[in-house]
């Protein structure tokens, strides 16, 4: 058997329907994924604990957007200019791959991706690097940098281009001028989604972790910088392993074990609003399952992060010896609200009330149109506005003879006594401002394989070899099994009405009555159900069934009227097996 996790990871998830290949009766495409009955349970209940502690204790607001969106939104965001990958193609076979991640497999550089392409180039020549599909050599060929949004028409013709979203946030971002009325124009508030994103990967790889169509669960905080701070108190005392660039640049770069407290007192994590989402991240991860042995903060090299952040945590897990990236947590600044400010109609700025009003000095115009008309004709309404924008801006401009603008491209001189400049005193209650924004982001996907990954185990039971995930019963896809012990004598039909029972008290629960009782357990074990519950002879004559833990295989008996709310309470962790035994061990 293999050595890698990563290979019996996948194999079980076929097997056992987590996820699998898309489209295999045509010959299955590459980066698209189907979860089966488990996996899709398991993703779902990954996505309700993240819904739980990043919307819902946190107060923050849910929507749901589409995923195609009109091309004038990525030249905004600037995804269209800088949403690209480097792709080197193989001479011989033609296939494409990452040059970035060439190198990173053949050198010690762990993040490729910040270093510009010539180097790459270079590096490519300098280690000889060969296509890893037929060996070819690629030193010479060019590197390019490939656009990763997948392109559509919307509607008939190709006269309105739209994308297929390369990040749940633009859907965000877009509506903010709506969102921000809902947040009754009071800032901070944080929207969230969970939702499909798409990026035309150029080599997927490893399963679900590098796909086409993948779930992202993202949240924008919008806060006034100047004003709002986070509830650091919340989270100061939680434990990270933090990987700082200057870390990643040292030849024996180290991890600083720290709290998030140290970590900003320290001056490790410069901005509070990331480190605090830091500190919600790691707990949440820990809850639904990552092995906290296992998982790191490593923040991005200044050249590796994305064209909208300011600064960027990655949060990363180890599988089989590779790390690599489960959410990214950025202060994206005003970036995105500018730009959609810019290139659309609409305003997106708050009116940030002053708590006092203030007398400011404000520059404006009132330009002499019987003088603008006849000099430059069909332009003189936009030098006015151009004025007008001047003055806002600059009023230094105003203090010669003339001033001069700019309109499309061409430059106008203006006498300043023909545009009507003044500089008044006027009372003003507030400002717009164009609020900042944090992200936590993360991918489902990545959680639901790294979950399995770290939860797998084997062990001997009973002399024989059993595979069981040690999953938390939190996202667990089944929570109880029911058997009936034998087929007879009215055990199943006893326990199907128990297994009807559990599942009116909102368990998840599956029924098996086929094969030997040992098998019915390892199937269960092999898909990470917490608890069996065995109907036998005893449920039929004392009314009592047998309940066995996956992760030690103990059993114990429980009451059949006390069984839902015995399984409600070891499911959300207001009880332990433990408690269970005790009474059984003291008869
Ligand atoms: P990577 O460097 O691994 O390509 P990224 O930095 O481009 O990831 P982000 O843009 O920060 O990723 O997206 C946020 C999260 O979305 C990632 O942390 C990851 O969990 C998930 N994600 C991004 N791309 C993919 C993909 N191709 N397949 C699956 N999940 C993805």
């Amino acid at each position: 058997m293999t050595e890698d996790i990563g290979e019996r990871v996948v194999e079980l998830a076929k097997r056992r329907g987590f996820f699998f290949q898309s489209n295999g009766a045509y010959g299955g495409v590459s980066g698209f994924y189907t979860y089966g009955p488990q996996g899709a349970t398991l993703k779902s209940n990954v996505e309700n604990a993240w819904r739980d502690r990043f919307a819902v204790q946190e107060g923050h607001q849910e929507i749901d957007a589409p995923t195609v969106m009109p091309e004038p939104v990525f030249e905004a965001s600037g995804h269209l200019d800088g949403f690209d990958d480097m792709l080197v193609e193989c001479p011989e076979c033609g296939e494409s791959h990452r040059a970035d991640h060439l190198v990173e497999d053949a050198t010690d550089i762990e993040d490729a991706e910040a270093v510009p392409i010539s180097e790459v180039e270079e590096m490519i020549a300098e280690h000889d690097l060969v296509c890893p599909n037929c060996g070819t050599e690629l030193a010479g060929e060019p590197v390019q940098d490939f656009n990763l949004m997948f392109e559509t028409n919307i509607g008939p013709g190709s006269s309105q281009p739209g994308y297929l979203r390369p990040e749940t946030a633009q859907g965000i971002f877009v509506e903010f001028p709506r969102l921000k009325e809902y947040a009754r124009n009071q800032l901070p508030f944080g929207v969230t989604q969970i939702g499909k994103a798409y990026r035309n990967e150029i080599s997927p790889r490893n399963s679900i972790i590098r796909v086409r169509e993948f779930t992202q669960a993202e949240l924008e905080h919008f806060i006034d910088p100047e004003e709002d701070e986070p509830p650091l108190e919340r989270v100061e005392d939680v434990e990270v392993t933090l990987y700082p660039a200057s870390e990643q640049n040292k030849e024996n770069g180290d991890y600083v074990e720290t709290t998030v407290g140290d970590a900003v007192e320290d001056g490790i994590l410069t901005n509070e609003w990331v480190a605090y989402y830091l500190g919600v991240a790691k707990p949440w991860y820990e809850r639904v399952g990552v092995d906290m042995d296992r998982f790191r903060f490593r923040q991005h090299l200044p050249g590796e992060r994305a064209h909208y952040a300011a600064d960027c945590w990655d949060a990363e897990s180890e599988i089989d010896g590779d790390w690599f990236e489960l959410a990214g947590l950025a202060y994206r600044s005003d970036y995105d609200l500018s730009k959609h400010g810019e290139y659309s109609d609409e305003e997106f700025t708050l009116f940030k009330q002053y708590d006092e009003p203030k007398t400011v000095e404000r520059a404006t115009v009132d330009p002499d149109m019987s003088y603008l008309g006849p000099e430059f004709g069909g332009q003189a309404g936009e030098i006015a506005d151009a004025l007008e924008t001047k003055a806002e801006r600059d009023r230094t401009v105003f203090d010669g003879d003339t001033v001069s603008v700019e309109v499309d491209g061409d430059e106008y001189v203006v006498p300043v006594e023909r545009t009507g400049f003044a500089v008044e005193e006027v009372t003003e209650s507030g400002e717009h401002i164009t609020p900042h924004v944090v992200e936590p982001s993360f991918g489902v996907g990545r959680v639901v394989y790294t979950v399995i990954a770290h939860a797998y185990r084997e062990d001997e039971v009973d002399g024989e070899e059993r595979t069981y995930l040690e999953l938390d019963a939190e996202v667990a896809p089944t929570t109880v099994g029911v058997f009936p012990l034998m087929d007879k004598d009215g055990m199943a039909e006893r326990a199907r009405e128990i297994a009807a029972e559990l599942r009116e008290n909102g368990l998840d629960v599956t029924y098996d009555d086929s094969g030997a009782i040992g098998r019915r357990y390892r199937r269960q074990d092999e898909v990470g159900t917490p608890f069996c519950v065995t109907v036998d002879y005893e449920t039929l004559e004392e009314g009592t069934v047998t309940v066995r833990e996956r992760d030690t295989t103990e059993q114990t008996r429980v009451d059949v009227d006390e069984l839902a709310e015995s399984l409600a309470g070891l499911r959300n962790g207001g009880r332990t097996f433990d408690e269970l035994l005790a009474p059984a061990d003291a008869e």
